[in-house]
């Protein structure tokens, strides 16, 4: 599960908000944590040994890593960040290590495999919609619908969701190895996945870890789903591969 590296009190913090890793293990799973600190150079070496990844929420993504040069209103990025989380997923893409990837996650694998981001939704593609939604991080805001036959579908067990949403940024172009899985009324990106032939990638715009404590919420299935593929990745003995 990725980290974020903060300044909190004058003290520099590796840091996650705890609904992930909570929503973690109340899927059966062992969360471990991955701080930006590991850096890129040990990415692969940090995912020997475990059996998925969640690619967690935060800053913007540097427009540099899909050729873009940045938006004057483009938020904070973090650099190590985004080498750390990048060289991560590239790992865990070529080893068949199951992913989950959360509002930033799935941007990142966006751009990882070859896509773009829009770095300012409210300037670069205005809406009626409240992506970002400034109260509670449990408030449902806006419907999505979800794409029949999808892996999405599967995870939540339902046709449509009503979600919770703080993005600043979003998919623009798709990646080509993604397919759509959920989009926003306004037509917005809001879930990717990866095809059959390729390793598990399952993504997600919004916060499906706020809802850990909510019994009955669509959006733990999509935890049940990272846990179960993760169990199968052990069992096909392909894990454990050597960083
Ligand atoms: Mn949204």
């Amino acid at each position: 599960v990725t980290g974020a590296t903060r300044i909190v009190a004058g003290v520099e913090r590796s840091s996650l908000n705890a609904a992930y890793l909570r929503s973690v293990r109340a899927a059966g799973g062992l969360p471990v944590l991955l701080p930006p600190l590991i850096g890129p150079e040990l990415a692969e070496s940090a995912l020997a040994g475990l059996e998925g990844l969640l690619l967690t929420g935060g800053e913007d993504i540097d427009p540099f890593h899909y050729r873009e040069t940045p938006h004057p209103r483009l938020e904070r990025v973090d650099p190590e960040r985004d080498a750390f989380e990048l060289a991560l997923f590239q790992a865990a893409w070529s080893h068949g290590v199951p992913v989950l990837a959360i509002c930033r996650g799935q941007q990142l694998v966006n751009v990882a495999l070859g896509g773009t981001l829009w770095q300012d939704l409210p300037s670069e593609r205005p809406s009626q919609l409240h992506h970002s939604h400034p109260g509670e991080r449990t408030d449902r805001t806006h419907l999505v619908s979800i794409v029949p036959r999808s892996r999405l579908r599967d995870a939540l067990a339902a046709d449509e969701v009503e979600v919770n949403s703080f993005h600043h940024q979003a998919i623009r172009e798709l990646a080509p190895r993604l397919a759509v899985s959920a989009r926003a009324s306004d037509g917005l990106i809001e879930g990717v996945e990866s095809s059959g032939a390729d390793p598990w990638v399952l993504a997600v715009q919004w916060h499906p870890e706020e809802f850990v404590r909510e019994s009955g919420a669509p959006d733990r299935g999509l935890f049940e789903a990272l846990v179960r593929e993760a169990r199968q990745f052990r069992d096909s003995g392909i894990s454990g591969f050597r960083g």
